[in-house]
This record gives structure tokens, C-alpha cells and sequence, in this order.
């Protein structure tokens, strides 16, 4: 009968014939010097509480040649196929676009609303606008034409704007 456990270093699953409970040996996969267990499925993943006793003073009887156990290790064989290692395949890479993540905005420059003291701010204003938003970001511009009702001479004047599509 085998007992059956898994190194403490490499988790690789081992059997050895009974007769080898407490011995020490080389594991065949990790080469660690792994004490295999009384009985055997010894729960994995569990860190031993205790360092392990140090083994006992050789005895007479153990270190005398005639009493040493020949242990047939071997690493039982799986029908399983191992788990397959294929990475898992990464989503494309978003194209990162000009703008992405930005809200589409519009802002109106009324030519009514550019007059400051009886100067025309309007060019001055609608650059100003635009060196805001940085050119990146501008989708659009478009003029408009509108009506308004002029107090200083009471009369419904068309005038002209520009309508700036951008993100922002
Ligand atoms: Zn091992």
C-alpha cells in the first residue's frame, strides 16, 4: 500500500511505499528534503504551525546500514491533461481618439454681444474663444445670422455670429 502526499515545497504529488512513513527523502521533482508522512493526503496549503522536529539523533539501528529502507519513489502518472497555459487573449487596444472622453459642446459668439464701448471686440473675442478650446478640439464652426432688438436705436437689427462646435 502507497501513501500517498504532496511535497510541502512543490506541491507535486507523491507515493511511496508505506514502509517509508517518517523518512526522510529528495523529493524527484524539487529535490527538497521533504519528511514523508505517517499516512497519507496530507492537506495541502496549510503551513506546518511547528517547525518540523528536527529529526531524531540517528539511532544506532537507523544509521547502520543494514536497517535503511529503499524507497521506490514515484510520481504518480495523470491521465489529465495538464491545464492548459494559453494567456488570455487581450482586448484590442482602444484607439485612443483626439478629444475621447470629452463631452461634444457647442458655444454661440453673438456679434451684438462683442461690442464693448463702441469697439468691436468680435475678432478678438472669438479668437480668444478658440485658443481656448485649442484647435484639437474644435469640430466645427459655423457662422449664424440672427435678429436683435437694438435699444440705442430702436430697431430690430440682423446681425451675425459664429457657432463653435467643439469638445470640451
Ligand atoms: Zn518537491
Amino acid at each position: 500500500m502507497d501513501i500517498v502526499f504532496n511535497c510541502p515545497n512543490c506541491d507535486q504529488e507523491l507515493a511511496v511505499d508505506q514502509t517509508g512513513a517518517g523518512t526522510q527523502i529528495e523529493c524527484p521533482a524539487c529535490g527538497q528534503h521533504i519528511t514523508i508522512p505517517a499516512s497519507g493526503k496530507v492537506t495541502t496549503g496549510s503551513l506546518p504551525s511547528a517547525p518540523q522536529a528536527p529529526p531524531p539523533a540517528a539511532s544506532p539501528i537507523a544509521s547502520s546500514a543494514g536497517a535503511k529502507v529503499v524507497l521506490h519513489l514515484k510520481v504518480p502518472v495523470h491521465d489529465t491533461p495538464a491545464e492548459s497555459l494559453i494567456g488570455k487573449t487581450k482586448p484590442p487596444l482602444e484607439v485612443v481618439q483626439k478629444g475621447a472622453g470629452k463631452r461634444l459642446r457647442s458655444h454661440s459668439i453673438r456679434h451684438a454681444s462683442c461690442i464693448e464701448n463702441g469697439h468691436d471686440l468680435f475678432d478678438e473675442k472669438v479668437s480668444e474663444f478658440l485658443q481656448e478650446v485649442t484647435e484639437t478640439n474644435i469640430v466645427s464652426i459655423h457662422t449664424i445670422g440672427y435678429e436683435h432688438f437694438d435699444v440705442g436705436i430702436q430697431k430690430i437689427l440682423t446681425d451675425y455670429g459664429v457657432l463653435v462646435i467643439y469638445r470640451g
